[in-house]
């Protein structure tokens, strides 16, 4: 059976755990080899490594560890994708959540929220755009964002503000690289069960989280594999005159 995406190679950061990892298997379902840009190779919420997984699915794949925040290291996880024919799909996904008082706020904290967030981005963008330009090939780069990033939120002042320029990046490499060719486009999820709203900033499944998911219209919390559905269309000719577009996959909290 041919898949979505047979053929094509994917660059995630952040690819190792929550949702990065399920973007990965999804493409790998549909046929794209995969280089795993990470910290660490391990899965932060625990099982098998996102690579072990992909190969078992008969696609190729490979891990680099990666900091985002180093761009020497982002070129090269772009790099490792010419073992597979060159990078067509970069998710700018690795990204960090916190949440603080706006006058405890410090400035070594807000330099690694922008560090991360929104240099890890921007220079994974970069990386990409410029090996698709030198190969003259077409592509699709998607750079995550957030549901912070479309609104502001108390206590989360420098979470938003990193997600709302990664917004704003994604609009303006839509009209730079759009006439390459080149498909730049955000992900602003809302809630996801991962690693990072049940262990770095708890919300679900506290008191006051299962309060907050009454609020939510479909009355649940996001899974990975909520993403990874909206990823994997952008990655795909599904999307091909989708450009410079905010896909937000909140279940109704931000608009309804
Ligand atoms: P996670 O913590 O489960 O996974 C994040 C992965 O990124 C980890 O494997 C981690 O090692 C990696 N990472 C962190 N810093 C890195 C760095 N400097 N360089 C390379 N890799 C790094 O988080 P997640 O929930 O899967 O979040 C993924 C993305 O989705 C983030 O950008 C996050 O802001 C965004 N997001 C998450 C939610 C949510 O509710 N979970 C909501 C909106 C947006």
């Amino acid at each position: 059976m041919s898949g979505m995406l047979d053929g094509k190679t994917a660059v995630i950061t952040g690819g190792a755990s929550g949702i990065g990892r399920q973007i990965g298997r999804r493409y790998a379902e549909e046929g794209a080899n995969l280089v795993v840009a990470d910290l660490q190779n391990e899965p932060r919420e625990g099982g098998t490594p996102l690579v072990e997984e992909a190969e078992s699915m008969g696609v190729s794949a490979t891990y680099v560890e990666c900091d985002v925040t180093n761009t020497a290291q982002l070129q090269a996880a772009v790099d490792a994708a010419d073992e597979f024919g060159g990078v067509d799909v970069m998710v700018n996904n690795a990204g960090i959540f916190r949440g603080k008082e706006f006058t405890a706020v410090e400035e070594s904290e807000f330099d690694q929220m922008m560090d991360v967030n929104v240099k890890g981005v921007f220079f994974g963008a970069q990386a990409a755009a410029k090996k698709l330009l030198e190969d003259g090939r077409e592509g699709s780069i998607i750079n995550m964002s957030s549901v912070a990033g479309l609104t502001g939120s108390a206590q989360y002042t420098t979470y938003c503000a990193s997600k709302g320029a990664v917004r704003l990046l994604s609009y303006s490499l839509a009209s730079e690289l759009g006439p390459e060719g080149i498909r730049v486009n955000a992900i602003h999820p809302g809630l996801i069960e991962t690693e990072m709203t049940t262990e770095d900033v708890p919300i679900i499944g506290t008191e006051g989280g299962d309060q907050y998911k009454q609020s939510i219209p479909l009355g649940r919390w996001g899974e990975p594999a909520d993403v990874a559905d909206g990823a994997l269309f952008l990655a795909s000719d599904l999307s091909s005159y989708v450009n410079g577009e905010s896909l937000v996959i909140d279940g109704g909290m931000t608009y309804a």
